[in-house]
């Protein structure tokens, strides 16, 4: 009966509703709402209200993944109205036209395989197999155009210099809305590791040998658990770090916390690599099955270990702070008192 009911609270708990969106948006604006108030007062903070106008870092830090309602397939369409609350300040005439004008510039730009996304959407994530133990550019699931790499070019824009390919970033105001974000997506562990399995669900290193495309569990999303996929259970933030309950608390364990510093283009390796970390520990316990593939390609069964959201819920408290830290580090790095 005990196991019954454990049974029971664990797929209540698995089968909260996910957003679909990394980290929600809830996991977004809390690590902008951070940085809003770790910059306030600074030029920082003075050159973020110039560049934004009436938004803040909290409100435009969805941007990234509001732009996935545009459809390439419909002429460009916005196809997401009214569906996600945090996106309806964009849903104005001139801030559809702006979505639309982005996705146009950064669709097919980085030349995307078959079995790939349209290039904006690959700038979110990287792929890198737990075997490493750090980010380096050349492994499997690293590219020119991956989470990395697209905070150097949007930081690299914001300090005035030209931007490598392929990105396409308009202009200082859309920098600075896409690294909020990707500042946040790259603290979640499963935007930057990933585990690669054969068929029978053995784990695999596809830098060493032949690499076969079916191994990559795509961050989790091809690890499916009882109520979703791996990757949406850890996109999903605790119900009680929900934007505006926690963030004063996080907020001043964020300004206590001693952050790594790096030359600025390293930043993002440094936080890759603790993110590859952290992935490591994820998977602490965890055990796959064999693979069902299905239309989009190989699918595998995840065991999680007794306790998981407990880890989860801690790990995630951790990583949030950590991003609104090093989201505000950057930006003074950026524009230094
Ligand atoms: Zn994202």
């Amino acid at each position: 009966m005990k196991k019954l009911l454990l049974t029971l609270f664990l797929l209540m708990f698995y089968c909260i509703p996910q957003s679909g969106f990394a980290w929600g948006a809830d996991g977004h604006q809390t690590v902008g709402a951070i940085a809003d108030h770790l910059i306030a007062g600074s030029k920082a903070g003075v050159r973020v209200k110039s560049l934004l106008g009436d938004m803040t870092l909290e409100k435009v830090a969805v941007w990234g993944d509001c732009v996935k309602g545009i459809a390439p397939e419909k002429d460009f369409a916005y196809t997401s109205t009214g569906r996600y609350p945090e996106c309806a300040a964009f849903e104005t005439a001139s801030g559809i036209a702006a979505m639309a004008d982005y996705v146009r510039r950064n669709n097919t730009n980085c030349n995307p395989a078959f079995d790939e996304e349209n290039c904006h959407k690959q700038y979110h994530y990287a792929d890198v197999a737990l075997q490493h133990d750090h980010y380096k550019t050349g492994y499997i699931g690293t590219s020119d155009h991956d989470v990395v790499n697209a905070i150097r070019a949007a930081v690299l824009v914001l300090q005035g210099q030209p931007q490598p390919a392929p990105f396409q970033f308009k202009n200082q105001q859309e920098a600075l809305m896409l690294l909020t974000h990707y500042v946040g997506d790259i603290h979640q562990p499963l935007h930057v590791g990933s585990v690669f399995l054969d068929a029978d669900g053995h784990i695999v290193n596809p830098d060493e040998g032949h690499y076969d495309r079916g191994s990559n569990t795509v961050g989790g999303n091809a690890l499916q658990c009882p109520c979703g996929n791996l990757h949406s259970l850890w996109d999903d933030i605790p119900q009680a770090f929900k934007r505006g309950r926690m963030n004063d608390v996080l907020t001043k364990k964020a300004a206590v916390i001693s952050v790594i510093s790096a030359p600025i283009n390293q930043l993002p390796v440094v936080w890759a690599n603790d993110a590859i970390n952290d992935a490591r520990k994820l998977f602490a316990g965890t055990q796959f099955s064999k693979s069902t593939p299905n239309q989009r390609g190989n699918n595998w069964s995840i065991g999680l270990p007794l306790e998981y959201e407990k880890t989860m819920a801690n790990m995630k408290e951790d990583e949030l702070i950590r991003a609104g830290a090093h989201l505000a580090q950057v930006l003074k790095a950026i524009w230094p008192d």
